[in-house]
This record gives C-alpha cells, sequence and structure tokens, in this order.
C-alpha cells in the first residue's frame, strides 16, 4: 500500500548506506523535493561520507553534512573506538558493540530542527526493526515516541517515515530494485564495519547480513 503524504518536501537521514540509500530514493519517489543530511559522528571509516556525498550528487539531491563528533565522546562503541574489538555476533541479553547509544536520538532530533528551519515536516530514516542487532533506537516504539516529543518540543507536525522498518534485508534489496537502483545500491553504498565499499569486506556483521539478503533476494527472483 502507497502510503498518504501530504508534504512536498523531505529530509532523509543519510549515511551512504544500503537501507539509507534505498531510502533516498524512496523519498524521491514520493516527494517532490528530496534533501539529505549526513552525521559525522566519530565513525572509524569516514570513507561512508564521501560514499554519501557522492550517490547525493548522483541522485541529484542537496547533501548537507553535520559534524556531531560529541557522539563518540559520551559513550564507548567498536563503531568509533579504535582500541575496542568488534563483536562479531550479538552477545545474550545485550547488543553488540557496534551499539552507539543515543546516535538515532541525536540524529533525529537534529535533522528535526534542520527541517524545521527548512520549512520541511517529513523525515525519513532507514530504521528496522526486522533486522536490527538489538539496537533499541531502531524500534517502532522508539521512532513513534520521539515523533511526539519532537512534535512537542517545537509544536510542529513532523511525520518521520521508516520504509524499512518491517521489512527484512532482502526485502529491502527488493525495494531498491523496483525503485531501479539495485546496482547503485549494491556498487556504491557502504554498509561494511571495515570500510569496505560495495560488496564489502565480506566477513563483518553487517556485511554478512547484507549479503544474505541480497542472496536471499537474487534467488527468489530467478526462481
Ligand atoms: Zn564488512
Amino acid at each position: 500500500m502507497e502510503p498518504i503524504i501530504k508534504g512536498d518536501s523531505a529530509l532523509v537521514v543519510f549515511s551512504g548506506g544500503q537501507d539509507s540509500t534505498t531510502c533516498l530514493f524512496w523519498a524521491l519517489k514520493h516527494f517532490k523535493s528530496v534533501r539529505t543530511i549526513t552525521f559525522g559522528y566519530g565513525q572509524k571509516h569516514s570513507a561512508e561520507i564521501e560514499c554519501a556525498k557522492a550517490i547525493a550528487a548522483k541522485a541529484g539531491v542537496d547533501f548537507h553534512y553535520m559534524d556531531v563528533s560529541f557522539i563518540s565522546q559520551l559513550g564507548r562503541n567498536s563503531l568509533t573506538d579504535t582500541t575496542m574489538e568488534m563483536d562479531q555476533t550479538k552477545p545474550q541479553d545485550n547488543f553488540p558493540n557496534t551499539f552507539v547509544p543515543g546516535r538515532n536520538l541525536f540524529f533525529l532530533s537534529i535533522a528535526a530542527v534542520y527541517a524545521r528551519e527548512l520549512g520541511i515536516r517529513d523525515l525519513v530514516t532507514g530504521v528496522s526493526q526486522t533486522d536490527f542487532s538489538g539496537y533499541p533506537d531502531c524500534r517502532d516504539s522508539f521512532i513513534k515516541s520521539l515523533n511526539v516529543t519532537l512534535n512537542l518540543a517545537m509544536d510542529e507536525q513532523f511525520v518521520i517515515h521508516t520504509p524499512l522498518m518491517w521489512i527484512n534485508k532482502a526485502q529491502t534489496w527488493e525495494m531498491a530494485d523496483h525503485l531501479g537502483v539495485l546496482d547503485l545500491v549494491r556498487n556504491e553504498t557502504l554498509t561494511c564495519y571495515n570500510g569496505v565499499k560495495g560488496d564489502g569486506c565480506g566477513h563483518c556483521p553487517a556485511c554478512k547480513l547484507r549479503s544474505a539478503g541480497l542472496e536471499t533476494y537474487l534467488t527468489s527472483k530467478d526462481s
């Protein structure tokens, strides 16, 4: 079912990875005007930001970079701390240490303030509850709660769109294919925790999730 969208413009929280790139092209299909905001949070692989910039240019949308590297000083995680070894699997009863506490809270809050300044009401984020590694800030309940909070905080009517919330990685590939950007997402995005573009390093948890989803999708398409 196509979502009912009343706004003309959307701001996409954009990392240059598979999910947010798919969301960018989803937004381009549903909104007349689309802009992106990309955050530098002290991630080890700044190649991510370069990918985001290049994809935004290709898509012909405005790219806005914002440095929020203070986030890495607030809590330890293996995406920003070079001395920490990355969890390869999800520990029992806990999140993997790739969890960046507060990341989506800060990103979406900052994006909303920026969107308000631009007169944009619709925000788009690529979080998904289906494949989440236990990250609480990818859950639908958090997004809905934050949406209410942002509206109360600024007396606005923001709508946070989460096109990937209830679909898995294979279905995210399917969406990219239907949007006509399967190859672009496959070759130009960076999801890998080791900073390798496209199909990535092949062995980190992000690469495994991404390639398993792609394989499932391509197999189902062929059959
Ligand atoms: Zn990888």
